[in-house]
């Protein structure tokens, strides 16, 4: 694990998917285009507070606190566990394993179905 450079962050991020990559760099620059805070900055939505659980919509919210991704968290940190990472966002962001689960958490709000649930690994 330990700290990885930008070059070593940089060529671990090129060999992963597209898909992935991208939510790699939202989450690393904090823009993230579906929290709803974002989108209250260029007035896209008219409160930055997620409506379930009042707090400010941010990835650090969904991720680690927010009761409306509960079961979502829930699978995303027995994930990151089971690599043997602590459930945290520094060691999240320098592991391609942790960056594909993160992948599949956000990947599923984007859809209209719940996210599926009872599969493992
Ligand atoms: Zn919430």
């Amino acid at each position: 694990m330990g700290r990885m450079t930008s070059t070593q962050a940089a060529r671990m991020l090129n060999k992963l998917p597209r898909g992935t990559r991208s939510v790699a760099t939202h989450i690393r620059s904090g823009h993230f285009p579906t929290a709803k805070s974002y989108r209250f900055r260029f007035k896209l939505s008219d409160s930055p507070l997620c409506s379930k659980c009042n707090e400010v919509d941010s990835i650090t919210n969904r991720i680690f606190r927010c009761r409306k991704f509960d079961q979502a968290g829930l699978f995303l940190r027995r994930r990151i566990y089971g690599l043997g990472l602590r459930f945290e966002m520094k060691y999240m962001l320098s592991n391609e394993e942790a960056l594909k689960s993160l992948y599949e958490f956000f990947k599923n709000q984007h859809s209209t179905h719940p996210p599926a649930s009872g599969s493992s690994t």
